[in-house]
């Protein structure tokens, strides 16, 4: 069953072995995340092997995404492991404390007492502990416990409404961003950027640690901070694509404003030519059942609805007792909810306008497409980005993408709708596309009779340079 949104999942202690990684793949798993939250450089560098070899014996690239931890504030570790906070009683945050106990606890982030007041609201462990500021005096926030429950080591810290000023890129993130390089990961994703700065930075950082091993990385800015929705063009300016990272966004802008924002984000960066990926809870309860909540279902399915390219999955296939049957789920729903006709090509489609010649042919083959009832587009591309923007608007039609860079191949894994294959080619346009069409047919996605959509660029080779649009019909003289 052909399925157009993509699968990202997170892999953890749950996942670990070529095995089971290649039962993810073949379940559908399109890319890993790689979670640098958790483990050691070697850790991840292990993991990224695995990787690759499964994808090998799968026969199919699987692109990786190293996801940055970013200044993730947290409380630092207990005398037991952990304690339980008592609402009504004080606590105190104390950037001096090495080792809390029942009456304080130590920050990783030694700044944060300058950035609080009397008045702010602090949300721990994604907002299960709810603390209200009441005086800040030198380096000890004291708080009176307004939702209490067991706090352990090292659990997050946001406030209410954001605003905390601690730097988007870490030392750690810095030397992460080598690591990931010397990995050779597809896309990188920054955790908590607060503007379009943030994300260049990133990039620049990303493209010297890079240039040894000649990657250059697709950036992913998670928007997970109250400062970033309102900053958000800058950053999907800046960016390749967005998560919607709904778990440090809900504790900040509150859970109620996050489906409206997630529908706002999936919107504006498809506008924007931009890929996004929705993120988090959206099958939570499968880290320990083996099936969906209905809640989660609808939760997945409307992500789809809602146009998002990849729907992701965090501890359900990191740490979770059913990583495989977790993506088998997710995959179901999503084939099932792209039958749905809600979602057809954009009514505001007419109305776009665009002055690269390369857009125009890929909007045209996706126009003739859609009207013709053609039975797949096949786009011979270097950098990918035809297929990205046939990709922004949703018709039934798939399109196959077929380039001889890996790096485009394994970056166009995220695109929705998009099949990327490895087509080998130094000959002329018509031979090329006769190459190309041949694949297709071969792996069964058109046959005899079919009317397909071909794009092409001449000069071939260079990428940027789509300018021909053919359509043919399957075994017809070419
Ligand atoms: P995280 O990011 O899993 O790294 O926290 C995603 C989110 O916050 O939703
Ligand atoms: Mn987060």
């Amino acid at each position: 069953m052909h399925r157009a949104t993509k699968i990202v999942a997170t892999i953890g202690p749950a996942s670990n072995t070529p095995e089971i990684l290649l039962q993810m793949i073949q379940a559908g798993l399109d890319v890993v995340r790689l979670n640098f939250s958790h483990g050691t450089a070697d850790d991840h560098r292990q993991r990224a092997e695995f990787v690759r070899e499964a994808a090998r014996q799968a026969g199919r690239e699987v692109a990786i995404m190293a996801d940055l931890q970013g200044p993730k504030i947290r409380v630092g570790k207990f005398e037991n492991g952990k304690v339980t906070l008592v609402a009504g009683e004080p606590f105190i945050l104390d950037a001096d404390c090495e080792l809390g106990n029942e009456q304080r606890a130590g920050l990783d982030y030694k700044d944060l007492p300058r950035d609080l007041k009397s008045g702010d609201v602090l949300l721990l462990n994604d907002g299960l502990i709810v603390l209200n500021v009441a005086r800040v005096i030198g380096n000890e926030i004291h708080t009176i416990v307004k939702i209490g429950g067991e706090l352990s080591n090292n659990k997050g810290i946001n406030r209410q409404g954001g605003g905390l000023s601690a730097p988007a890129l870490t030392a750690k993130d810095m030397e992460d961003i080598r690591t990931a390089m010397s990995l050779g990961v597809d896309y990188v994703a920054v955790s908590f950027p607060k503007n379009a700065t943030d994300m260049e930075m990133a990039r620049q950082l990303a493209n010297i640690a890079g240039a040894p091993f000649g990657i250059k990385p697709k950036m992913i800015a998670k928007i997970e901070r109250a400062e970033a929705i309102p900053a958000l063009q800058g950053i999907l300016d800046a960016s390749d694509g967005i998560m919607v990272a709904r778990g440090d966004l809900a504790v900040e802008v509150g859970n109620a404003a996050v489906p409206a924002l997630q529908k706002r984000m999936i919107r504006m960066a498809r506008e924007s030519n931009k890929f996004v990926i929705t993120a988090t809870q959206m099958m939570e309860s499968m880290i320990y059942a083996p099936v969906p909540t209905r809640a989660e279902v609808s939760d997945v399915a409307n992500a789809v609805l809602d146009g998002t390219d990849a729907v992701m999955l965090s501890a359900e296939s990191a740490a979770g007792k059913y990583p495989v049957q977790t993506i088998e789920t997710m995959a179901a729903i999503c084939i099932e909810a792209e039958k749905s006709e809600q979602s057809e090509l954009d009514r505001d489609f007419l109305d776009r306008t665009f002055t690269r010649i390369d857009q125009s042919i890929a909007m045209g083959a996706l126009f003739t497409a859609y009207h013709l009832g053609a039975k797949a587009i096949v786009a011979l591309t270097e950098s990918g980005s035809t297929a990205l923007w046939m990709s922004r608007h949703w018709t039934h039609v798939p399109i196959f993408a077929l380039t001889p860079r890996v790096g485009s191949e394994r970056a166009m894994a995220l695109y929705r709708n998009v099949t990327s294959l490895h087509l080998d080619t130094n000959t002329d346009r018509d031979t090329a596309l006769q190459q190309a069409l041949e694949t297709v047919v071969s792996k069964g996605y058109a046959s005899r009779g079919d009317m397909v959509v071909l794009t092409v660029g001449e000069p071939m080779g260079q990428a940027g340079g789509t300018n021909t649009l053919k359509i043919v019909r399957v075994g017809e003289p070419y």
